[in-house]
């Protein structure tokens, strides 16, 4: 209607500044929202997405909630409805930063924002706001945590052996984490101190550069897919009892497919000794919970979701406002465009500081009781 043409022209002007974060952009009351989320297969998505919609129902938005099984083509069918249903904000967790491209496009030319929801939305300029956790520093804290179980820092010479993964290749996010984690770790690859002796993704080793971190990566972040993978490299390379010291997993869902393969391959392998390797991970999902308190998994990085939703639903009424969107702290570039970006804080988990997830109402104390009785 010509009523809403006018409305979206205000809002636009309030993007391009010129509206001066008055209210005249605001959009009307009750404004709706869509969220568009990759997959309910795995834990996070679901959180996040019920996070997000419980705050701006309470607010008084409209929502639509969309999951899009893990197929980028649905994903743009759920952003395009959204559309059609006049949605004035539109987040987004993209299943391929890529593919989504066109979908968002279609949004911004409805005269909609658009909110990349944790993971970068890449090579196009229709996207507004990005929130995430600091990337890089996810895989800052995971090598960490190698390189001191290994006392690499203290000058322990091995050589260890590490196995490296990383996650889904059309995942903006994965190759931030690989970065974090691999320039800590290339130089005792390069030194020789850390080695992987498998053939994994074409051989880890000193000269593997971060524009081959696809060759390791697993579609989609499958447990059953990286329980394969690992199950052919203990096959290969450690079937005759060879010791493996660290496996680098960049999230829960990859490291329960790599303690499946050790378990199935190699059940001399033993949680809580020396034989079993040093096991990272990411999310502080139930099931890493429950295999840290059984020293199955070495740590977790615990990223609050529940932070992430508050600082994305701030946007969201600051936009639907009329208002300039505050409190932002970095900026990342998706390949055309410097997108302005909250970015929040990780934590590392490990067994001493689990009940952090219960102090941050992650986890409630019952279901951590549960999870680790
Ligand atoms: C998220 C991680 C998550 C992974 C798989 C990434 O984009 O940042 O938290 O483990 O997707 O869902």
């Amino acid at each position: 209607s010509a009523a809403l043409l006018v409305g979206l022209g205000a809002c636009s002007a309030t993007r391009s500044g010129s509206a001066g974060g008055s209210s005249s952009g605001a959009m009307e009351k009750g404004a709706t929202i869509g969220i568009s989320m990759p997959t309910k297969s795995m834990e996070r998505w679901n959180k996040d997405g019920k996070n997000l919609r419980t705050k701006l129902e309470k607010a008084g938005y409209k929502v639509i909630l969309s999951y899009a099984d893990d197929k980028p083509s649905q994903q743009n069918a759920d952003i395009e409805n959204m559309v059609n249903n006049n949605a004035k904000i539109i987040v987004v967790a993209a299943k391929d930063g890529t593919s989504v491209g066109p979908a968002v496009e279609k949004a911004h030319e409805a005269g909609a924002k658009v909110i990349a929801y944790d993971r970068l939305i890449m090579n196009t300029e229709a996207v507004d706001y990005y929130a995430t956790f600091q990337l890089e520093q996810v895989g800052v804290l995971q090598a960490k945590y190698i390189i001191d179980k290994l006392g690499l820092e203290k000058g322990a010479k091995g050589p260890f052996n590490m196995e490296v993964f990383t996650g889904s290749p059309d995942d903006n996010n994965a190759k931030f984490f690989f970065k974090g984690a691999w320039e800590l770790l290339q130089p005792y690859f390069k030194s020789g101190v850390l080695k992987s002796i498998s053939n994994h993704g074409g051989g880890v080793d000193g000269n593997f550069t971060l524009d081959k971190w696809q060759s390791i990566s697993v579609m989609s972040w499958k447990t059953a897919q990286t329980q394969t993978d690992m199950e052919s490299i203990l096959d290969s390379s450690y079937a005759h009892g060879e010791k493996l010291d660290a496996v680098l997993t960049p999230n829960d869902d990859l490291a329960q497919g790599v303690i499946n393969a050790i378990q199935t391959k190699r059940p001399d392998m033993k949680p809580g000794t020396d034989s079993w390797p040093v096991i990272t991970g990411q999310d502080a999902n139930e099931i890493a919970v429950a295999n840290i308190s059984q020293d199955l998994q070495s740590m977790t990085v615990f990223k609050d979701v529940a932070k992430l939703a508050d600082a994305v639903y701030e946007m969201v009424v600051q936009l639907a406002e009329g208002k300039d969107v505050s409190g932002l702290n970095g900026s990342m570039n998706n390949g055309v465009v410097d997108v302005k970006s909250k970015l929040l804080d990780p934590l590392t988990l490990e067994k001493s500081n689990l009940t952090e997830v219960v102090k941050a109402n992650f986890i409630t104390q019952e279901r951590f009781d549960e999870l680790t009785k």
